[in-house]
């Protein structure tokens, strides 16, 4: 008997084809007329379609990604469903699949898949992609790795992947550690267990008022009062290198901290963790003296949404400064086959 694969449709450019009057791509497939595209998919899995939404994923926002969450959690609570494939626009499906890594409590696979080029672009990548993302949910080697991202043969980690290229099929990647492994043909290979140190926050609820700011030389603090007078709850800052600011910030992020604003330090750099390791105004030793809490080595975006999920649980210093940074990366280097 085959194994039961529930793919999970959202648009994107997987869904995409180039509107004759508009000159350019927009969501035009559902997801039975892209598994369609698919030659002998039934010899892989038995597929439940399920058209959950149609749209470009620069529209998908966390409360989407909440109630996605809450749906998947659904499928794979099913004793019958081996994994869950959710299709997704490239451009912020990074951010939706570390949501469901945080969100999600399975041993299941989960794997977020899309394509780089619409049905009526030469050399689709749409349904390369569908069958190894498929091939993975029904690996057997492919369960406790959390949620996966399977794009251009490479399967990676929600947690350390970036989208990394404009255009390029090969934009998937995580810059620091590689992919967890790769889908040969018909063989799904892992050459090793994500970074990930199996953080799930308990909540059914997020922080809306979480904020992304990213530093550039000569930047003030204006952009953290505004964030501070909206009511922030916490604000993520993508500073420099190891994690500084300029000095002209540093009086905001005070301001913030006293008003029990949490400030999530990551670095701009697309890979390291951040530390403090410089003692000078706005260096990361004197902002970890303020409160500052380090986001080691997520992305901007990542941080945001852990840390709308985060303090959706519980509003409280310790508990988020301990969710960011034991980050536990002493995992040994496995291989599972
Ligand atoms: N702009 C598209 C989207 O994210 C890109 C893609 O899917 O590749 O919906």
């Amino acid at each position: 008997m085959n194994e039961k694969v529930v793919m999970i449709f959202t648009g994107g450019t997987i869904s995409m084809k180039i509107d004759p009057e508009i000159k350019a791509a927009v969501p035009s497939l559902d997801g039975h007329e892209i598994v369609s595209y698919v030659n002998n998919l039934d010899e892989l899995a038995d597929i439940i379609v399920d058209n959950y939404i149609s749209i470009p994923s620069p529209f998908i926002t966390p409360n989407i990604m909440l109630d996605l969450s809450k749906l998947v959690q659904e499928y794979v609570s099913r004793d019958d469903i081996t994994g869950v494939v959710i299709s997704h626009g490239t451009d912020t499906l990074e951010e939706t699949a570390y949501f469901l890594d945080l969100y999600i409590k399975t041993e299941k696979p989960v794997i977020f898949v899309g394509a780089m080029r619409s049905v009526s672009e030469l050399g689709y990548d749409g349904p390369s992609n569908l069958v190894a993302a498929i091939r993975t949910a029904t690996s057997p080697f492919a369960k406790n790795k959390g949620v996966m991202v399977v794009m251009n043969g490479d399967i990676n980690a929600a947690n350390e992947v970036i989208k990394t290229h404009t255009m390029s099929l090969n934009t998937f990647r995580s810059i620091e550690f590689g992919p967890l492994g790769i889908v040969d043909n018909d063989e799904v290979l892992f050459y090793r267990n994500s970074t990930n140190n199996s953080i799930h926050i308990p909540t059914n609820t997020l922080e809306n008022k979480v904020y992304l700011i990213k530093v550039a030389s000569g930047m003030d603090g204006d952009l953290i009062d505004y964030y501070i007078n909206k009511g922030a709850k916490g604000i993520v800052i993508e500073a420099f290198g190891r994690g500084n600011v300029p000095p002209m910030m540093v009086n905001s992020i005070k301001q913030a901290i006293a008003r029990n604003i949490k400030i999530i330090l990551v670095s701009r750099c697309p890979s390291g963790r951040v530390s403090g390791s410089y003692g000078y105004n706005g260096g990361g030793k004197m902002l970890c003296e303020l409160g500052v809490i380090f986001g080691t080595n997520l992305s901007g975006p990542k941080a945001r949404i852990k840390l709308m999920l985060a303090l959706a649980y519980k509003n409280d210093y310790e508990y988020i400064k301990s969710i960011f940074e034991d980050d536990n990366l002493n995992i040994p280097f496995v291989k599972d086959n």
